[in-house]
């Protein structure tokens, strides 16, 4: 019979990895919260609709990497591809954007892409987003705190900062024609991607990752004369805080980003660190959304970055977390010391939790359990049989002494507790 297997591109995270993944979500949650960010949790699955009005009809999102299918009713349900989307729909729908708002969120995103390293199908992301707030301060707050989240994570030296700001809605279009106006003379020497866009949405094309396409647009429009006024002064001024908090970064004025939601700034963390999958970290300024997506006018500003990626960068670092040993492993042989066991075991947990006690389960000879006691990593050992029980004691052995043999005494069962308290606290 042929084994079940998990689908192309949604991976298990195995216990040796877990440690890392909650050291990760810790130390963001850690930073966000310090700067008054606070947790929302949302939906896997929205209507279809949503991703459609919400992150645009021709972009990759939308055209091929959405997983959508009908609900039972017939209704259309996507699989979330992004967070920002079901963020705002949450926050129109409890009118959460009265005063100054500031959410993040962690969880499975799910697009239908080539699987490789650093990109799967189902990927985790943490997502931040504020409300309420169109001045340049907010998105210098936001990039600040993703270059805090890197120095807590030991990342800094790997990663750099992009910056762009593709303008308001007018700037654009005028960019738009320009630019459709430069490659038309150079059709055919597009990739075939490119070709497309330049019907659909020809700003994508300045991301393209072909090298001809990138040869081409150096004699192209460049974004940067196209600005609008208020969207210059709002750039100047966001790298003036940027440059005051002593983050460094790059003007790329190429950057466009792949999500159509997106006005004035928008960044990029990128690292060498993995190959072609180098951004870690994506986002920017989305004044429009909430009201496109039906709510009164609110702008807003995010960022979302890959949580797959930062477990890789880690993991290059050298960085490991373990999932902690036993310290504790009891041992009891015959039906009477199994009780007696778990009822020792249950009371050292009541009285304190900073252990990881193991109880022997499934019976075995003392030399069996004590070879299990031992690839446990335990420390101390409780041993009990029929003796034991008879005598209101309990064997106890060190695991680790220094002799290597194990030191073992018998002690009362009223003693236990102080008893380990004095031999692990020792270490
Ligand atoms: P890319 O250009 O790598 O496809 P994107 O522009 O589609 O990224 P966003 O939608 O901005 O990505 O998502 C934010 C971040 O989420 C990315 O910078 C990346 O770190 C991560 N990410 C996006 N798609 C995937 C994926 N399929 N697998 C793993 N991580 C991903
Ligand atoms: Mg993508």
């Amino acid at each position: 019979m042929k084994n079940v297997r998990s689908v192309r591109g949604m991976n298990d995270i195995l216990p040796q990895e877990t440690p890392l993944w909650q050291y990760l979500e810790w130390q963001v949650a850690a930073v966000v919260s310090s700067y008054g960010y606070q947790e929302i949790r949302l939906p896997l699955v929205e209507f279809t609709d949503l991703f459609h009005r919400g992150i645009g009809e021709v972009t990759d999102i939308v055209e091929k990497e959405m997983y959508t299918f009908p609900d039972r009713n017939d209704e259309s349900l996507t699989l979330r591809p992004e967070g920002t989307a079901g963020c705002v729909r949450s926050v129109c729908q409890h009118n959460l954007a009265a005063s100054t708002t500031k959410l993040w969120y962690a969880g499975p995103m799910f697009r239908y892409e080539r699987p490789q390293k650093g990109r799967q199908r189902q990927f985790h992301q943490i997502g931040v987003e504020s409300f309420g707030v169109a001045s340049p301060d907010m998105d210098a707050e936001l990039v600040c705190m993703s270059a805090r989240l890197w120095e807590s994570l030991g990342l800094t030296d790997q990663v750099h900062l992009q910056l762009n700001s593709i303008g308001d809605s007018g700037s654009r279009q005028r960019y738009r024609e320009a630019l459709v106006a430069y490659l038309n003379d150079y059709v055919d020497e597009l990739d075939e991607d490119s070709q497309r866009r330049l019907q659909t949405n020809p700003m994508r094309i300045l991301d393209s990752k072909n090298q001809q396409t990138q040869a081409l647009l150096d004699g192209a429009p460049d974004l940067r004369d196209y600005l609008d006024p208020e969207s210059e002064a709002h750039f100047s001024r966001l790298q003036e805080f940027l440059t005051a908090a002593g983050i460094a970064f790059t003007v790329n004025t190429r950057l466009v980003r792949g999500l159509d939601y997106y006005n004035r700034t928008v960044f990029e963390w990128v690292t060498d660190a993995l190959g072609a999958q180098g951004t870690i970290c994506a986002g920017g300024r989305y004044d429009g959304l909430v009201e496109q997506l039906g709510g009164k006018p609110v702008p807003a500003a995010g960022f979302a970055m890959g949580m797959e990626r930062l477990v890789l960068m880690l993991q290059g670092l050298g960085k490991v977390s373990e999932n902690p040993a036993a310290d504790i492993y009891f041992v009891a042989a015959g039906a009477d010391a199994e009780v007696a066991a778990l009822r020792l075991a249950e009371s050292l947990r009541t009285a304190d939790s900073k252990y990881h006690i193991h109880c022997n389960s499934g019976g075995g000879s003392f030399k069996s359990q004590l070879k299990k006691a031992d690839r446990s990593g335990a420390r101390l050992a409780v041993i009990l049989g029929d003796n034991e029980v008879e005598q209101n004691t309990v064997g106890l052995k060190q695991m680790r002494s220094a002799a290597g043999d194990g030191q073992q005494e018998v002690i009362s069962q009223q003693a236990l507790a102080s008893r380990i308290d004095e031999l692990l606290r020792e270490h």
